[in-house]
């Protein structure tokens, strides 16, 4: 049933963070599609530690105020342009991005560049509501057999992905994962499924680093109890590639002497205004490569292709499923880490 306001319009539950600190549940008027966009019911949108950045005010480049949460997600498409009429009923995920598809980068097929980028849960209102609206042909719909649950963490599986492209992680290479929070779960599995020989994942959760070992985690390590250089060094391991998940300045730095030389370190992490101190010379005199990788660029259909085979297992990271109307708990508990890894606000369950 759909809710009506005052005058008769139709409303929606969102929780939109109007500034820095200050996160509410509204009511707001439901979106309109303009003719390129789809009306979404959203049904799965996860909380992400990005968005700690945007209720804390640590993004104020990307963060536009007021703004509803949300860009992991799942939903229903309940309106559709006149010529994509198809996708109505249909599960779907969408790129978040919307970019202007006219400048160098956007030519060069590099959106997430663009200059005059937007992203859904930034600039533009987010999925943690019942509803959403973006651009139809960014719509990708959902193969049979993946849930709208595990299908809800594609755009974190697209980081995962892409990292691992930019990393040009590859048959027998082996690789080091700094960081078993989602982003490093899910690229131990997307080095996997690429061809890595072994993975090996730090992390200070013990129990973070079990679920590792299950997801095929050749070898973990607890920073918690030892020291990381060391650890290698008396295990004689020597990654080719290390993927720097965990967002923490001093593992970057860790990063850049535990690939073996003339390999590459990936940085998938985002360290808000931190400083990291590392010797550069480091990079120069053992030949290595650090490589960036922001947004799910060019990944969308590869990211909802690997769940559809199996290979990779987005429900296995999700610890906690929530009501939308519980997001303050549902952030608290994300943000406290304690036996949590991915927190779902339940939108409309299907
Ligand atoms: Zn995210
Ligand atoms: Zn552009």
């Amino acid at each position: 049933m759909t809710a009506r306001g005052p005058s008769g319009e139709p409303v929606m539950r969102a929780v939109v963070v109007h500034g820095p600190h200050r996160m509410a549940l509204d009511e707001r008027p439901r979106p309109v599609p303009r003719p390129d966009q789809v009306l979404v019911q959203v049904r799965y949108s996860a909380c992400c530690a990005t968005d700690f950045d945007v209720i804390d005010g640590t993004m104020p480049d990307q963060a536009r105020y007021p703004i509803v949460l949300g860009h992991e997600w799942s939903g229903e498409v309940v309106e559709a342009p006149r010529d994509q009429a198809d996708l109505v009923g249909r599960a779907v995920v969408a790129d978040n991005l919307v970019t202007c598809g006219r400048c160098p980068a956007c030519l060069a097929g590099r959106p997430n560049l663009c200059p005059h980028m937007d992203e859904l849960g930034f600039s533009l209102d987010g999925a943690h509501a019942d509803y959403l609206v973006t651009l139809a042909r960014s719509v990708r719909v959902l193969p049979a057999g993946v849930s709208l649950q595990a299908a809800a963490l594609t755009e974190p599986l697209g980081v995962a992905l892409y990292g691992t492209r930019r990393a040009r992680v590859g048959l027998g290479d082996r690789v080091l994962v700094l960081g078993a929070g989602p982003i490093g779960l899910l690229a131990l599995q997307t080095c996997l499924a690429a061809g890595a020989r072994e993975v090996w994942q730090a992390d200070r959760k013990a129990e973070r680093l079990a679920l590792a070992r299950r997801l095929g985690a050749a070898a973990t390590l607890d920073i918690s109890r030892e020291e990381l250089l060391p650890a290698l060094a008396r295990d004689g391991l020597a990654p080719d590639v290390v993927l720097e998940c965990s967002g923490s300045p001093e593992a970057f730095a860790t990063a850049i002497k535990a690939v073996r030389p003339g390999g590459r370190v990936g940085v998938l992490g985002y360290y808000a205004d931190e400083l990291a101190q590392i010797r550069p010379s480091d990079i120069m005199m053992r030949d290595l490569e650090v490589i960036g990788a922001v947004c799910p660029t060019g990944a969308w259909d590869a990211a909802v292709g690997l769940l559809a085979t199996g290979r990779v297992d987005t429900e296995a990271l999700i610890t906690h499923v929530l009501p939308l109307e519980r997001f303050e708990e549902a952030y608290a508990v994300a943000r406290s880490g304690d036996g949590a890894v991915k927190v779902v606000l339940e939108v409309s369950p299907p």
